[in-house]
């Protein structure tokens, strides 16, 4: 498999390290970023710098794409330059962007008029899971694809699950995204709430870390919160991409989200104050901000 000619697009925070475990796992890799200044670690890994999507499609077997919200997938896929216009048949595309599950289903039928197989397979577990390629990986598509591809897979992820058809991946990460907003806003609040009202808050997180209230935030964000780091990890402005992706999902199926958009609307304040380059974790601000009280930080 470790001939299989690989094409990465989209080197950002997900993609550099994903495809950079890629390299390292053998594999033979075409990447394009569109600030190619982001690929210059990979070349010198390696890898060889395409000019365009269209250029690595055309250079590889297998393209992954990473890149930041639904319509710069379109463009980087079925725009001028694009993939489509270097793609072959028996290629197959693998998008791990969280994008709208229906702009995945145009992609799908689109690429299989050229005989390519595309696979919708977004990621979660964030910059760290990136990083030691402990990714979770949920996939639409065909399943028979997916099986073929499973062993390049388990280099980025650790636990790859075929969802259903085409757009089901993006419809499973939307819904991961329900939950993960709404940890990050509890998290946010749980952390105000005691620190105001008189108990330290790393107390506070050590103490309920073992209970009910364990989760991935409680383990790996409340550190970053006490050291004042608030740089990404996963942006806020991209957070609030995905609400309103589930959002807009939940209109088109007539249904009522209250929590969620609640915790939407959060996000996308996030953004209007300027805040979005942030990580999700500094949801804390809008809290911080309508309780008059700033979480404090520990000398490491
Ligand atoms: P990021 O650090 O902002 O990187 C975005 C990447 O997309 C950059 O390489 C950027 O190129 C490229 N890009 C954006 N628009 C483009 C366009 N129109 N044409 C060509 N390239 C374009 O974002 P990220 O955190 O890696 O997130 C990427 C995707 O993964 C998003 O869909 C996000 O929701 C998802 N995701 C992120 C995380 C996380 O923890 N960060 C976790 C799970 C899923 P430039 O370098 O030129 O700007």
């Amino acid at each position: 498999m470790k001939e299989t000619r690989l094409g990465f697009i989209g080197l950002g925070t997900m993609g550099a390290p994903m495809a950079e475990n890629l390299q390292k796992a053998g594999y033979s890799l075409v990447v394009y970023n569109r600030t190619a200044t982001k690929a210059e670690r990979l070349v010198k890994l390696g890898a060889f710098l395409a000019e365009s999507p269209a250029e690595v499609a055309r250079k590889s077997e297998i393209v992954f794409v990473n890149v930041s919200d639904t319509e710069d997938v379109l463009q980087v896929v079925l725009g001028k330059d694009g993939v489509i216009e270097g793609s072959h048949p028996g290629m197959i595309l693998v998008d791990h962007s969280t994008i709208k599950a229906t702009a995945s289903r145009i992609i799908y039928e689109t690429m299989k008029e050229r005989d390519v197989s595309s696979l919708d397979a977004p990621v979660s577990g964030g910059d760290i899971g990136a990083i030691n390629g402990t990714l979770a990986i949920m996939i639409g598509g065909e399943k028979e694809v997916v099986d073929r591809i499973r062993p390049i897979l388990e280099v980025v992820g650790k636990k790859i699950t075929y969802v259903g058809g085409p757009g089901s991946g993006q419809i499973a990460k939307a819904a991961n995204q329900i939950m993960v907003a709404a940890q990050m806003v509890a998290e946010a609040e749980l952390l105000i709430f005691a620190q105001k009202a008189g108990a330290d808050p790393e107390r506070v997180i050590e103490a309920i870390r073992g209970g009910a209230a364990q989760c991935w935030t409680l383990d790996n964000k409340p550190q970053r919160l006490f050291a004042g780091n608030r740089t990404p990890g996963f942006k806020s402005s991209l957070q609030a991409k995905d609400l309103n992706i589930v959002i807009d999902t939940a209109r088109e199926f007539k249904m009522s989200l209250p929590g969620t958009a609640l915790n939407s609307q959060l996000f996308n304040g996030m953004v209007a104050s300027g805040n979005g380059d942030l990580d999700n974790s500094a949801v804390i601000h809008m809290i911080e901000l309508v309780n008059d009280e700033e979480l404090a930080t520990i000398e490491s």
